[in-house]
């Protein structure tokens, strides 16, 4: 920032054109300059407000807000100079801007004309600019990105008040660009928070699946079967439907095995769950709980209607063209009876299922 001491005294002699040279092509005051991202934009009313009262408070025709590129002006307000200004927004030739970018002091010129060294810039003859006043415009590290001016086209004997509202217009400049690049960060952080969250949700996602799914059959496993069953339970008592259960396990699965390897075993076990969801809905939970074991929860299903279902499974089963063997599963059924638990449930549609077992597999037994 800019004391009020220094403001006291104004430069006399103008830089030289190595100096507005060197400062003008600085890549950290460009470097600042860019993150403003303030070039070549359009007009706004925030910086015209300044520019405006500027104007009005020092009693000059005009005033603008210049950012200073390597190689040109660019200014993104302007106060009274009319159209022609207005629509002519960037200067290429030598201007008093660059000259004031050169220190943290302000220009001030009372008449060009009569200064030595600034008498030949080009705006003194083409605009007629008599009087004028630059101030720094300074970011936070202390870079030189531009000016805040007023101007005058007969002298003027600029006041110390002239010279302080001006500077305190300038700083309310640097506050306006300050604000606006903390706006338009936070935006792109918000964005990016909102990307970075959606990935996570993704992978989260993912992972619930890859913790919740048997990785063989592609069914679900035995603790998210564990966990369907606990909240179906919460449900019915809220909605009192029915519930059943099916225990399903592969008949001599063991000689599967023995006689065609491991992996036609597999295969048997993903044909075996493919076909157990082609018979349920999508309602209902199929999960591979143990080696061979399977079990289905079928919401809203009374016992008949889970029998029906069941035996559909099992024949569906006994019908598939096995490349191997004929392959058959045994099904326990179990409806779920007033309070009971799930562990209870779970029980006696196992034991239905070794009953089934018992007298001769390939079949449905209900507990
Ligand atoms: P039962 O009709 O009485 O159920 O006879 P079973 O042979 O099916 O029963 P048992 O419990 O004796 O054998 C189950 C076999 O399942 C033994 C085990 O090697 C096999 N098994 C368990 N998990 C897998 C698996 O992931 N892949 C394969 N290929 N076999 C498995
Ligand atoms: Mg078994
Ligand atoms: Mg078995």
């Amino acid at each position: 920032m800019i004391g009020r001491d220094r403001m006291r005294k104004p430069i006399q002699t103008p830089p030289s054109d190595a100096l507005i040279r060197s400062t003008m092509g600085d890549p950290k005051r460009l470097d600042a300059l860019r993150r403003t991202a303030l070039l070549d934009t359009q007009p706004e009313e925030c910086f015209d407000r300044l520019t405006r009262l500027a104007a009005k408070l020092t009693e000059v025709p005009a005033s603008f807000v210049t950012l200073v590129d390597h190689n040109r002006d660019f200014y993104k307000s302007t106060y009274g100079f009319g159209e022609p200004m207005a629509s002519v927004r960037e200067l290429k030739e030598r201007s008093f801007c660059q000259y004031s970018i050169t220190q943290e002091r302000p220009l001030v010129l009372n008449d060009a004309t009569q200064e030595p060294g600034f008498c030949d810039v080009p705006t003194v003859h083409s605009m007629g600019v008599r009087a004028y006043v630059g101030i720094p415009l300074v970011t936070q590290d202390g870079q030189i990105i531009g000016s805040f001016c007023a101007v005058d086209f007969k002298p003027k004997q600029w006041t110390q008040r002239d010279i302080d509202i001006l500077s305190d217009l300038a700083r309310s400049t640097m506050r306006e660009i300050d604000l606006r690049r903390l706006i338009q960060e936070s935006v792109s952080t918000n964005a990016r928070l909102v990307e970075e969250m959606k990935k996570v949700n993704e992978l989260n996602y993912q992972l619930e699946v890859l913790t919740t799914t048997d990785a063989l059959t592609g069914v679900k496993n035995r603790r998210a079967f564990e966990d369907g069953l606990a909240q179906e339970l919460a449900l019915v008592e809220r909605r009192s439907t029915p519930l059943s259960l099916l225990v399903v396990d592969v008949d001599h699965f063991k000689t599967v095995n023995d006689t065609h390897g491991h992996a036609a075993g597999d295969a048997v076990l993903q044909t075996i769950a493919a076909l157990l969801t082609k018979g349920a809905r999508s309602i209902d939970t199929v999960a591979r709980i143990g080696g061979e074991e399977f079990a289905v929860i079928l919401p809203s299903t009374d016992g008949a209607s889970a029998r029906v279902v069941a035996q559909r499974m099992r024949e569906a089963v006994e019908q598939e063209p096995w490349p191997t063997a004929p392959v058959t599963i045994s099904i326990g059924v179990a409806t779920l009876l007033g309070l009971e638990k799930a562990s209870s449930l779970f029980m006696r549609a196992d034991n239905a299922m070794y009953q089934a077992k018992k007298t001769g597999r390939n079949r449905v037994v209900q507990a």
